[in-house]
């Protein structure tokens, strides 16, 4: 019997945990995320004895945050590749310094964690134990991510992380071809509900409205995850041969260094280099005093301008009717960049204690602003076209676990699933299932 205890996830997104039990009891954990919630930031804690080795689909702290947290008492090998490892580095040593939630773990944890890395390549099966083995295949998601296909006790069960099946102007999409016949998929639901507009229309009328700006000598605010967002919105300013200015900075700028530095994770390396060489990268605080009287495309995070450089540059365009805001990921509710959008009134409140700074902000927009659903998730239409395309070794026993989702988006595709003829289920959190 194959043990699946689900340890956060569950009917919300963050805290992405999941540990596998063998019949002999040795485990391997699926990620181990943090939550964005201050009562539930770790997943459910159970126990690790005989934990053979954690494997990572990808570096988002939702999904790797929380890792550190196992190397305090445990030293087991984490298999991951380069580029997830560099930015997942970055992503919690950021989390680490600028959170005011005590994290029970730091630096030290952290070090440990890179000690026991082991890369991974894709389509290699590693073994963990006595019949008990692993391989990536590609997720589409961002640079790096990948699914886990894990083989247990003659079990196959496959976790997909986050997916995304359309290619982007970054990644190839997710490899789903290369998936033998599975007795169970854990899948994310993130946009189970929703469908995403058609990628090139989106382009197209993205760029033609920061064209349009900039043109008439405004400047726009793309307030981007610094993670494969800032570096998709450059790519399509390169592939429209946006001709403007454009500067980057943030944690947007490290994390297109470490992409340079990994060729292979990104699909057009040279059309990634040529807009880089033509970015103005902005590593001072001093150096954006002149960025904001410049006509041009800033590209910053925080993504939902909840921080980050961002704010530092959004006052004045804010004032100025000739500039715009162009948010390009989702923005969750009670977040400045959802208050934008809902209300045309950007609000923002911040306190570093340490620095003795208080920030605090209530502008009316005068400036053009809208979202552009430029996603990295598979939406509704291609997570079912996804499911299909998936063999199980026995048409009775087609087990799917609806995950990394709100409470609705995992529940209605658990039932819609069922309706198809699927074994299926949204798991709440601690809950233990049985292959
Ligand atoms: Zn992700
Ligand atoms: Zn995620």
């Amino acid at each position: 019997m194959v043990k699946i205890s689900f340890l956060g996830s569950c009917r919300e997104i963050g805290r992405s945990g999941i540990l596998v039990e063998s019949k002999s009891g040795s485990k391997c954990l699926l990620d181990y995320g943090i939550g964005f919630n201050n009562d539930n930031r770790l997943p459910l804690q159970t126990d690790i004895s005989n934990l053979k080795a954690i494997a990572l689909t990808h570096s988002h702290i939702d999904h790797s945050g929380a890792l550190p947290f196992i190397y305090k008492t445990c030293k087991v090998p984490l298999f991951t590749n380069s580029i997830s490892l560099e930015i997942t580095e970055l992503l919690i040593r950021d989390m680490i310094r600028i959170s005011k939630f005590p994290y029970p773990f730091g630096f030290r944890e952290l070090d440990y964690l890179k000690q026991h890395t082991y890369f991974l390549e894709n389509g290699i099966r590693q073994r963990i134990d006595d019949n008990f083995y692993l391989t990536f295949i590609d997720a589409g998601h961002i640079p790096g991510s990948v699914s886990i296909l894990l083989e247990v006790d003659n079990k196959r069960l496959f976790y997909s992380g986050d997916i995304n099946t359309q290619k982007t102007n970054l990644i190839t999409s997710a490899n789903y071809l290369d998936v033998p016949q599975l007795d169970a998929v854990i899948i994310e639901s993130t946009y189970a509900l929703k469908e995403h507009p058609p990628r090139k229309l989106l382009e197209d009328k993205f760029v033609e409205r920061v064209i349009n700006v900039t043109e008439n000598g405004g400047t726009v605010l793309i307030p981007a995850f610094g993670v494969a967002r800032s570096q998709e919105a450059l790519l399509i300013l390169e592939k429209y041969n946006y001709s403007g200015k454009i500067f980057i900075d943030g944690l947007a700028r490290k994390v297109s260094n470490i992409y340079l530095n990994h060729p292979k994770f990104i699909k057009d390396i040279k059309a990634f280099r040529r807009i880089i060489k033509r970015t103005h990268f902005i590593k001072k605080r001093k150096d954006r005093i002149p960025v904001k009287k410049s006509s041009g495309v800033i590209i910053s995070p925080s993504g939902m301008l909840k921080g980050g450089a961002a704010i530092d540059y959004i006052e004045p365009i804010l004032n100025d009717p000739n500039s715009a805001i162009y948010l390009v990921g989702y923005q969750v509710e009670g977040s400045p960049g959802r208050g934008l959008l809902d209300n045309g009134i950007f609000e923002f409140q911040e306190t570093n204690n340490k620095k003795d700074i208080f920030k605090n902000l209530q502008i009316e927009a005068k400036c053009d602003y809208d979202y552009f659903d430029f996603s990295s998730h598979a939406d509704s239409i291609h997570l079912y076209e996804y499911i299909e395309n998936l063999n199980f070794q026995n048409k009775n026993c087609n087990n799917i676990f609806c995950i990394h989702g709100d409470n609705k988006s995992t529940t209605t595709l658990a039932s819609e699933l069922v309706k198809n003829g699927y074994n299926s289920v949204a798991p709440e959190i601690g809950e233990i299932y049985q292959l």
